[in-house]
């Protein structure tokens, strides 16, 4: 501009126009400044807008504004990517849309309570949507009142999902570290930092007794050095060891754990901690030795039970294919266990069963195994016996026989003396021949061939037993129902005087089979007391004779006959026996002497304080005894005399042999001499011949029995037989 100013002056001007000229030039330079001046401060101003607007968009946290209504009329980019939005589709819209639904209702709460306060800065957290999904935020608003004198409000958004899930992190460690098991952390060089209570509970150690030291104080003495130099190696190469420990606890118990060690590394890899996880299993493993005891012993005898014989079994089967060597099974079932058990009652039973196994135990050689298979069933297993079968089958019998010898002596129980005999059946094995379920199957058979024998004995397994015990499962189940059907019946015998006057009957009863026909009651009197149904039909007996006695009551020829009747141990030894016959016995009015009870030494001897007990209770009543088959079981003379029997009855197979045995004969006379000093009528059973009956005579027996006299017969015809 002076360059212009220069040209437009052709001239000289005056010191007047000079001054103005030079003033204006210094205005002008002036305005120049200024303006240069207002150039930079506007670049600076922008500046630091754009560096406002930029920490504004791009701070750490969101900020946005709000009015009354909760419209968002401000954000910051940081805000609008918490929401995961573009910023022009938030603006303007409602600030509640960005609320998770569940924490809407304390927002308009907040909202409310906020813009009260104007000035006041208040924070709280929420819920906010991102999308889908939501996040922890942390809300700092300020209400501010804005130019227009409108309130708005101010937020600062902060996105504490991250600081939420860490705290969450903690507090579900602080539960944990309270938990069940027991925790202890020890640092790098193992000495102990923190434990938790259960940590204390399972060692007795409190925690203060515990910080500063060294597990090894845990140490039981159970492991070696190897053993923990192990443990730690594992740790420190895989980073964890598991496993059962034994330690010791404060008093000085020692218990197995079980332990998880984990080595805690910090981001180098380097350890900083050990965190241990210890539980006591000492009950638990107490409780698995239980399991395993229940599981393969019998807890009454402690023998093993059938599981571990069929194990054993197994095993046993595969030895003998290798050295081809015999084995046995001996099925052992005790005679009459079930009366005792009825009788005495099942802790007497208990007792019993536990002398048996003893006794058992005793009679076999370490290796082979005596079991219970339950109830009073024992299996013995004898391994290796022979490689011929003879030699084997021997050594077998062998060993039957001495458990026959030992099981046949006498029982204390408690205050009872009790005598008991068992039932064998053998069986031999070798190789895989037959199946274990086949060889106690054979056992079993051979033990009932036993019993069938009289029982007290042995029997090894043949193929006719085998035939014999099918057909004693089928006379089982028809004589199941026998009673039902009515096919019973009472047999009368004939017992008379030296005069032939006679005295009455002995009742014999009878299967009427409607296939079989007559069974005798030598087949089924057995197999009925073996199932237990001899208790009713013997009650069936009972009460058919009573309604006998009673008719013949009715008159004048018969009013004098006494019936006798056979009891069987099991129906005798029942609680409930002297109670039943005395019910029976009331409803008559007949003298009770005229039934007469037949007892065998057997029944009498089986349960002595029993026997005395119910017999003295029913001779109140009137009842008469007989001592039936005397002669041939186990007579005990001073007992003998102290029960209250009436007559003697001499076994038949005695009488057979009058004249024929010379010990017999001796034996008649003897019993004869010995019911006379006990001053007991003496009764002679089965008298076939003049013969015996004049020996019987001659020697002072006067009562007679037998089918010389008159075989057992039906009612009619036993009537007819006296003249009725
Ligand atoms: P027991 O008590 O010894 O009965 C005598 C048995 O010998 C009867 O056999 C009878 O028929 C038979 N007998 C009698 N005289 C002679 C004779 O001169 N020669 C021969 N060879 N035998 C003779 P039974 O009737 O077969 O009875 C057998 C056994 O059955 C009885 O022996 C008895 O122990 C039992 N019994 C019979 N009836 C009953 C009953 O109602 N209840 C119970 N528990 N047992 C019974
Ligand atoms: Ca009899
Ligand atoms: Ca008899």
């Amino acid at each position: 501009m002076p360059k212009k100013t220069k040209e437009r002056q052709p001239k000289p001007s005056t010191e007047a126009e000079e001054k103005l000229l030079f003033d204006l030039r210094v205005h002008q330079i002036e305005l120049e400044m200024q303006n240069e001046e207002l150039l930079h401060t506007r670049a600076a101003l922008e500046a630091s807008h754009n560096r406002y607007l930029n920490l504004y968009e791009f701070a750490p946290v969101g900020y946005l504004t709000l009015n009354s209504e909760g419209d968002i009329i401000e954000i910051n980019l940081t805000a609008a990517a918490l929401f995961g939005e573009e910023r022009n589709n938030l603006l303007n819209r409602n600030f509640t849309g960005l609320i998770a639904p569940e924490d809407c209702d304390r927002w308009y709460l907040l909202l409310k309570r906020v813009l009260q306060h104007e000035n006041e800065k208040k924070n709280f957290e929420l819920r906010l949507k991102r999308g889908k999904s939501a996040f922890h935020a942390r809300l700092d608003c300020l209400p501010i009142i804005s130019d227009d004198q409108s309130l708005l409000l101010r937020i600062t958004l902060t996105d504490i999902t991250e600081s939420k899930h860490a705290e969450q992190e903690l507090r579900i460690a602080a539960v944990a570290f309270e938990a069940q098991e027991g925790i202890m952390i020890t640092n790098a060089d193992k000495v102990i930092l923190r434990v938790n209570q259960a940590f204390t509970n399972i060692t007795g150690y409190s925690s203060e007794e515990l910080i500063g030291q060294m597990p090894q104080l845990f140490k039981s003495g159970r492991h070696n050095a190897a053993f923990y130099a192990e443990m730690w190696e594992c740790v420190n190469r895989t980073g964890s060891w598991q496993g059962e420990i034994w330690d010791r606890r404060k008093n000085g118990d020692i218990y197995p754990k079980w332990i998880t060690i984990t080595a805690v590394k910090d981001c180098n890899g380097v350890v900083t901690h050990y965190v241990g996880l210890h539980t006591d299993i000492s009950e638990r493993k107490a409780s698995e030795e239980e399991i395993k005891l229940l599981a393969f012993y019998d807890p009454l005898t402690g023998l093993p039970n059938r599981r571990l014989l069929l194990d054993r079994l197994q095993q046993a089967l595969a030895t003998s294919s290798r050295n081809n060597k015999y084995g046995a099974l001996l099925f052992i079932d005790l005679d009459n266990f079930k009366s005792l058990n009825d009788n005495l009652g099942h802790d007497m039973g208990d007792i019993l069963l536990q002398q048996v196994a003893h006794r058992l135990i005793t009679c076999v050689r370490e290796g082979d195994t005596v079991s219970r298979q339950g109830g009073d069933e024992f299996v013995i297993m004898l391994e290796d016996l022979s490689d011929h079968s003879e030699e084997a089958a021997a050594k077998a019998k062998t060993i039957g026989e001495k458990i026959l010898l030992s099981l046949n002596q006498a029982y204390q129980l408690n205050n009872h003396e009790y005598k008991n005999t068992p039932s064998i059946g053998i069986t031999l094995f070798i190789n895989h021949q037959h199946s274990i379920n086949t060889l106690l199957k054979r056992a079993d058979i051979a033990m009932y061939g036993a019993k069938a024998a009289g029982r007290n004995t042995l029997r090894f397994f043949n193929r006719e037993m085998h035939e014999i015990v099918t057909e004693r499962a089928a006379l089982e189940a028809d004589l199941r129902f026998a009673l039902s059907k009515n096919q019973f019946q009472l047999y009368f015998q004939r017992q008379e005087r030296q005069d032939g006057s006679v005295i009455g009957a002995e009742v014999l009863l009878r299967w009427k089979h409607p296939e079989r026909g007559f069974v005798a009651p030598a087949e089924f009197i057995p197999l009925a007391e073996e199932i237990g149904i001899i208790v009713p039909i013997g009650l069936w007996v009972l009460e058919a004779t009573r309604a006998q006695l009673e008719r013949w009551e009715a008159h004048e020829q018969t009013r004098h006959l006494q019936l006798a009747i056979n009891v069987s141990a099991r129906q005798f030894h029942k609680t409930e026996f002297t109670e039943q016959v005395c019910t029976v016995l009331k409803k008559t009015a007949f003298n009770a002497v005229r039934l007469k009870l037949e007892f065998t030494e057997s029944l009498v001897f089986e349960d002595i304080n029993d026997t005395i007990a119910k017999m003295q209770k029913l001779k109140e009543f009137g009842v008469s005894f007989s001592m039936d088959d005397f002669g041939t079981g186990y007579s005990s003379l001073t007992y003998l005399t102290q029960l209250p029997f009436d007559q003697l009855k001499i076994d038949q197979s005695f009488v057979r042999n009058i004249g024929i045995k010379p010990t017999d004969t001796v034996i008649v006379q003897t019993i004869i001499g010995m019911a006379k000093n006990l001053g007991m009528e003496i009764v002679a059973e089965g008298v076939e011949t003049q013969e015996q009956r004049k020996f019987l005579e001659l020697h002072g027996c006067h009562i007679y029995q037998g089918d010389l006299i008159g075989k057992a017969m039906p009612l009619a015809e036993f009537e007819r037989s006296l003249g009725i």
